[in-house]
């Protein structure tokens, strides 16, 4: 009899390994707290678009479903930088025009890894049922039936059901990690809030519904502690995601009055200004995320319980990796013995899940401070000629995050060793350079 998986969380991560599982012949179960998103219920999710690049597409690639899921994505193939003045600069993701990251709508992408596991008889997709426990020994999971038919009943409808695992791919706040944290010995646990949030504000379509900035492109407004940013949609608007700090002067929280709003947008945003119609609503209406990394260890108990995705290694979204690492955990290959095939997962995975962790918070300085600057600019020219003149030896970082399946831990190490040699080349050819004027300084005198 092929073993039973009980999944929790049908979110990005979640239909995908069902659909992983699904076709390795395993019966599965996954229980969705949330309605159907293919109903139109999607409440409370978190971004509206993602950027999906070469891992995560890799992973979609493997259970054949990439070429419908990117349907419609939009491919940016750079930065688009806008100063306060409102002067463009565009730099480039690569050394190569083709290779971009795609903006893809995080809803319609939950929708074709849930209908990819569903192909599949043997997987079972329930939805309104939240986990609130799990027995880690047995393998069972506590479920409350919720939604709009049962909230009216006084106490909702709990079931308990059996598996020979239990796989937590329910996000960032994860109910199968918390039943991991008060029942494992020693379970390590760490997570860490920035001091800044967000809040997504939007940029509608022109009334021709062409796209009303340049489409292919990332938008950055870096202003140094914070930033804008915005991601295209097919229909011609733009997402934009203000990152800002919770608290302080100049802050979600002393920012309140339409005044106050539009001031700070006339002062730090002013062509985007123009282009958000909503914006006082939006910026009033729309919620204000938190920005957590999580770490966590083991991601495993015996054969019977495993993590996956946020749920085992939720990290902050700048460099546009959580998805695609959570996407690259489902194609761990792993051995038939569970107990073996979880422990393995955790040793090949979690180091890259901290690396990444790392490498996405260095990147919210670099976007919100550094890519304003010239020398970012320079430094990105650079890497892109030694790219060019070095093919294959020298790789700039965001490109091994971005574009190849490199693990994140060894393009961190390969990219601190690259800058390093750089660094010594640059200063030796300094020296060699004021030696060979001394010499010439030295001649000229003495003819
Ligand atoms: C603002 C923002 C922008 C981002 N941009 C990018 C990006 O550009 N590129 C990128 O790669 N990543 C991005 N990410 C990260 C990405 O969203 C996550 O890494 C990804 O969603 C993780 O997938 P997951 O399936 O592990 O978790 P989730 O997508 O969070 O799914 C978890 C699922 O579990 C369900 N669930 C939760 N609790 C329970 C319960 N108790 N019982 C049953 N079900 C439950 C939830 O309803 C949900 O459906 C971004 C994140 C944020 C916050």
């Amino acid at each position: 009899m092929p073993a039973k998986f009980v999944l929790v969380g049908s979110g990005l991560a979640g239909g995908l390994l069902a659909a992983y599982l699904g076709r390795r012949g395993y019966d599965v179960d996954l229980y969705e707290r949330r309605a159907d998103p293919r109903e139109g219920n999607m409440v409370g999710g978190r971004s509206i678009n993602l950027a999906i690049s070469t891992r995560g597409i890799h992973a979609l690639e493997q259970i054949g479903i990439a070429d419908e899921s990117l349907r419609h994505a939009i491919p940016m193939r750079g930065r688009m930088i806008h100063d306060r003045s409102g002067a463009l600069h565009f730099a480039a993701y690569d050394v190569d025009p083709r290779k971009c990251i795609n903006s893809i709508g995080r809803a319609s992408l939950n929708a074709a890894v849930i209908e990819a596991a569903q192909r599949y008889p043997n997987v079972r997709v329930h939805f309104n049922h939240k986990c609130t426990d799990v027995d880690l020994a047995e393998a069972v999971c506590h479920l409350e039936k919720t939604g709009a038919d049962v909230e009216a009943t006084p106490a909702p409808e709990i079931i308990k059901v059996r598996g020979d695992a239990v796989i937590g791919v329910d996000g960032a706040f994860s109910a199968v990690r918390a039943s991991m944290q008060r029942n494992i010995n020693n379970f390590q646990y760490e997570e860490s809030y920035l001091a800044h949030g967000y809040k997504e504000l939007t940029i509608p379509p022109a009334t021709d519904g062409s796209w009303r900035i340049e489409k292919n492109a990332l938008h950055i407004w870096p202003r140094k502690s914070f930033m804008m940013i915005a991601l295209p949609n097919p229909d011609g608007s733009f997402t934009c995601t203000l990152f800002w700090e919770f608290e302080g002067p100049r802050s979600f929280a002393t920012t309140k009055t339409d005044d106050d709003i539009r001031r700070f947008f006339d002062e730090e945003f002013p062509d985007a200004v123009s282009l958000m119609p909503a914006l006082l609503e939006d910026f009033k209406n729309n919620p204000t995320g938190s920005l957590v990394t999580i770490r966590s260890a083991p991601w495993y108990y015996r054969d019977k319980v495993c993590l996956l995705g946020d749920a085992a290694h939720a990290v902050v979204p700048f460099y546009g990796q959580g998805m695609n690492a959570a996407f690259e955990d489902c194609v761990v290959k792993f051995p038939h013995n569970r107990e073996r095939a979880f422990a393995k997962y955790f040793e090949c995975r979690k180091e890259n899940a901290d690396a990444l962790a790392d490498l996405a918070i260095g990147n919210f300085i670099e976007m919100r401070d550094k890519t304003a600057s010239r020398t970012f600019r320079a430094k990105k020219k650079l890497d892109h000629l030694l790219e060019a003149a070095l093919p294959g030896m020298y790789l700039p970082l965001y490109t091994m995050v971005t574009f190849t399946r490199i693990p994140y831990a060894q393009a961190a190490r390969r990219a601190r060793l690259q800058d390093r040699i750089l660094y010594t080349a640059l200063v030796t050819l300094v020296v060699i350079g004021i030696l060979a004027l001394a010499v010439l300084i030295a001649r000229s005198s003495r003819q």
